[in-house]
């Protein structure tokens, strides 16, 4: 199937067309590109994507170094007794050559001396005042001891592109000293709730007020993605006034996501604005929960109508800005990669593709098993409580089974406690 993008405002008839998810997804990532690189200070790298592959400079380790505390001998020598000759600590180089019938005293990390070819283990030793009696039988050549360029070879491409430096990363990239570091500028997003009917917490819900709670739990998923929100906030209610924060919004932002105000009603007005303001691509989505979802763009900036039901808004964020973050922070877009788990309850299906919130674990035999999270209403934010999976369930005449198998979306950023 296709679309046509290229006219702006185009038929209701084709903008209203309910498209498949994967379908949507494709529309969406086929508009989301790389942000520019930036160069950050190691140390300020952590969680962010790397724009550039880094290949090694250096040989690591860049001496022979010792792997243990002990004695470094000339391992084919096999006389117990070693005369000791200096005491080889890691920092600087002993300037002593090891030869048969001595050994230089070293500890784990610390360079190897001239002439020695393996270091026996404390362990393994009875040391006294100037000398040392090796305890062992057999001593192999290369012993203990981590060889130039055992951890990383000079030109090995240690990390590709689009990596995301977590701990061991930023680590391996202290090791070689590298700084400052190639990164994706941080994708800049608004989040705007619409409807009358919000209030902000912390002040008194008059009769048929309710809390707005999607800004906050978008503005939280947004961090967990790594992107910099640069406003979040309560839209007006009046549409030309909306419009005007819409504008300013996008001109500041990579994506702006907007909260309610996509469905049929009058008051819809996000609909309506974006259909003034930008060029839409899909407005339905045949899935569960949050079918009305509208997708946009003004420029490289991405709007997206997220539904108002805030189970609807958080589905449609993990299936559609996540990857899309992703891909502007040049990263892969597949955060959620696709496992096959099995159910452990019966699950009626509905007349769309379900995405049900569930909590995946291994049972005793290594399988991955799945149980909900209880009622899967769209409004009933307690069903994404413990949630670290969305399990992909597909029309169907009959129930799902107990046993059966499904398929589910790991999500990138689970929380909670189960
Ligand atoms: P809408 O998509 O605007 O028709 O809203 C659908 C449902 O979600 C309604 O029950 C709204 O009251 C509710 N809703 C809309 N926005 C929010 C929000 N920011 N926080 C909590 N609930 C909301
Ligand atoms: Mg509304």
């Amino acid at each position: 199937m296709s679309v046509d993008t290229s006219t702006k405002n185009q038929a209701t008839t084709d903008l209203d067309r309910l498209l498949h998810p994967d379908e949507a997804r494709a529309i969406v990532l086929e508009h989301a590109k790389p942000l520019p690189i930036e160069l950050v200070p190691l140390g300020d790298g952590g969680w962010r994507i790397l724009a550039e592959d880094v290949i090694s400079n250096e040989d690591h380790p860049p001496f022979p170094a010792s792997t243990m505390d002990g004695y470094a001998v000339v391992a084919e020598d096999g006389s117990p007794w070693r005369e000791v000759i200096g005491n080889q600590t890691a920092g600087f180089v002993l300037d002593v050559e090891v030869t048969h019938g001595t050994a230089v005293k070293i500890t784990t990390g610390a360079p190897v001396p001239r002439g020695a070819t393996a270091v026996v283990r404390v362990e393994n030793t009875e040391p006294s005042e100037d000398h040392v009696i090796i305890q062992q039988d057999h001593v192999d050549d290369g012993e203990n001891i981590r060889p130039i360029g055992y951890d990383l070879r000079s030109g090995d491409r240690i990390l590709p592109a689009g990596t995301v430096l977590g701990p061991a990363e930023i680590g391996l990239l202290a090791g070689l000293g590298m700084t400052p570091i190639p990164v994706r500028r941080r994708p800049r997003v608004s989040v705007l709730s619409t409807g009358d009917e919000l209030v902000e917490p912390g002040e008194p819900v008059g009769p048929g007020q309710i809390r707005d709670s999607n800004r906050f739990s978008l503005v939280t998923a947004l961090q967990s993605a790594g992107a910099e929100v640069v406003w979040s906030g309560k839209g007006p209610d009046e549409r030309d006034a909306l419009e005007r924060v819409m504008r300013e919004r996008i001109a500041e932002s990579d994506i702006v996501i907007t909260s309610g105000g996509v469905s049929m009603g009058e008051l819809d007005l996000i609909k309506l604005i974006l259909g003034d303001l930008a060029t839409v691509y899909f407005r339905r989505v045949f899935m569960k929960p949050g079918k009305p979802l509208n997708f946009a763009t003004v420029g490289d900036t991405l709007l997206f109508g997220l539904p108002g039901n805030p189970v609807s808004a958080l589905v449609s964020f993990e299936l559609f800005v996540r990857p899309a973050l992703a891909v502007l922070a040049g990263r892969d877009p597949n955060v959620t990669p696709k496992v096959t788990v099995t159910l452990t309850h019966e699950t009626p299906p509905t007349d769309r593709i379900e995405y049900q919130r569930a909590i995946v674990s291994v049972d005793q035999d290594g399988r991955l098993i799945a149980r909900t999270t209880g009622g899967q209403a769209s409004s009933r934010l307690a069903s994404y409580l413990g949630a670290n999976a969305l399990l992909v369930i597909p029309p169907r005449n009959e129930p799902y089974r107990a046993g059966e198998l499904v398929e589910a979306l790991l999500l990138d950023a689970p929380a909670g406690h189960i």
